[in-house]
């Protein structure tokens, strides 16, 4: 989503909340509320640390680069600051204090006990060697190292990181802090250091859940016939039924993927060997080429390619040496394909007003942070879209952090069944509770609903909290 996007919605919901019961109990004066109010909207449009520094890194040939490297904590009312840390060359100031938001956020809609915060490093990791990668990650520690730990701030991969560099960052906050806990300083490690089974998996998974569970949801509901306000939400209702029908009739639900890094290659593998839902992945793309085949492709064919190449195949040679029939096209091609589902599991901005109108797909899922812009969300809403935002669908992977952290802080460790049943149940029951929300409010998207949710909790907590006055 735009930047400014994210701290306008922000508003909107805080004015919407002025018209509403809330925190009735505490303040019992409509017009203090309202003062109560926009301190709180105030507080959480605005950042509470933002710092950035250079680091300094000698290239393999010689040359001595330096490149801008950011840490973002936005609001710490509801735990200590959680977020990832990405190395990408789109990282600028803004765009990591938006995702520092979006974090708070997301730990707030699901309950978990974080705030939020982001990391990002200027860079393009396909383009450093293992030894620079290397010096990155650790440089990246020694400049935030004063701001991280356990109890303050505890970041996580993200694009363009993985298990690997967060294993040297662990590494390198143990050699400047000797004799403090460190294994719960980060999380997303390696399986070998503390890390939780599952955890690299788990924002591909939940991204997928999270769609299978909205449909749940719906079933449930027509089921058991709940006296809810259908027909504000008719076209949605219809379009949960239609892909309803499709499952009834063993007709397999289309997917498309945009993205086949961590998140795009493990929920496309969700949906080609769900055995509960018949699904056909007929489409799915990296940054540089997206592959279609309408009567499905091999998903597991492509995933031991591009672990093998770190890209999915490009020319019909590359696909015949990997076997696989596909249709070659360019990367945005992905966005504007007829199909009942589009997973979104790469940078943000893909669909605004620019693009909207050829957006085809009934269901769309951000696995991504901020594929679609507000002005987008409302455009396809109305056309009867629905779209899984941010916070909600892609939330899997913090929901697994919390159990790494909390099984480094109880010294403990959980199987990767115990871990990923728990991660699924938590974004049930998150899912369950924005559909209820969601089909009974009239006009607002899913994403308003999410942020309402998140930004009660917040906002009870500010109050509570006494920072309000
Ligand atoms: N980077 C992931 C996200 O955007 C995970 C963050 C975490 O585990 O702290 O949600």
């Amino acid at each position: 989503m735009e930047r400014s996007q994210t701290k306008k919605l922000i508003e909107e919901v805080v004015a919407e909340l002025k018209n509403q019961d809330f925190l009735k109990m505490d303040i019992t004066d409509k017009k203090e509320r309202e003062t109560v109010l926009n301190s709180a909207g105030e507080i959480l449009k605005t950042t509470d640390k933002i710092i950035k520094s250079y680091i300094r890194v000698s290239r393999e040939g010689g040359m001595i680069e330096r490149i801008p490297a950011y840490r973002v904590q936005h609001n710490n009312i509801s735990g200590f600051y959680k977020g990832g840390i990405r190395f990408s060359e789109e990282v600028s100031e803004s765009e990591v204090e938006n995702l520092a938001i979006l974090m708070t956020l997301k730990n707030a809609l699901h309950g978990l006990p974080f705030g939020g915060a982001k990391g990002g490093v200027h860079v393009n990791p396909r383009n450093y060697t293992e030894r620079e990668l290397n010096l990155i990650s650790k440089k990246y520690v020694q400049r935030f190292a004063l701001n991280l730990g356990p109890t303050q701030d505890i970041p996580a991969p993200d694009l363009g990181t993985n298990d690997k560099i967060i294993d040297w960052m662990v590494g390198e906050y143990k050699t400047i802090n000797p004799g403090q806990a460190y294994t719960g300083s980060f999380t997303g490690k390696s399986v070998e250091n503390n890390g939780a089974t599952g955890r690299r998996e788990s924002t591909g998974i939940g991204t997928f859940l999270s769609y299978i569970y909205l449909l749940n949801a719906w079933f449930l509901a027509k089921k058991e016939n709940t006296s809810m306000e259908y027909k504000e939400r008719s076209k949605q209702w219809n379009t949960l039924e239609k892909l309803y029908n499709k499952f009834k009739e063993a007709d397999p639900i289309e997917v498309t993927v945009q993205g086949f890094g961590n998140v795009g290659s493990i929920a496309a593998l969700e949906a080609y060997n769900c055995s509960e839902v018949k699904h056909r992945v007929t489409a799915v793309s990296d940054q540089f080429v997206t592959l279609i085949n309408k009567e499905g492709l091999n998903i597991e064919k492509l995933v031991a390619y591009t672990n093998k190449h770190k890209r999915l195949p490009q020319t019909s040679q590359q696909l015949k040496e990997a076997n696989l029939e596909a249709e070659i096209n360019k990367p945005q091609d992905i966005l504007t394909l007829h199909t009942d589902v589009l997973i979104f599991a790469a940078i943000e901005d893909q669909v605004t007003k620019e693009n909207m109108k050829d957006i085809k797909a009934d269901v769309l899922v951000e696995g991504a942070n901020a594929p679609v812009s507000v002005e987008a969300d409302l455009f396809l809403q109305e056309k009867g879209k629905i779209i899984v935002p941010d916070i909600l669908a892609n939330a899997g992977g913090v929901h697994v952090s919390y159990l790494e952290w909390k099984q480094s802080r109880v010294t403990e460790s959980y199987s990767k069944d115990e871990i990923l049943q728990e991660m699924s149940s938590q974004m049930k029951e998150t899912l369950k509770k924005v559909f209820n929300e969601y089909f009974t409010t009239r006009e607002h998207t899913m994403r308003f609903t999410c942020y309402s949710i998140a930004l009660r909790r917040l906002i009870t907590l500010l109050h509570r909290h006494g920072k309000l006055f």
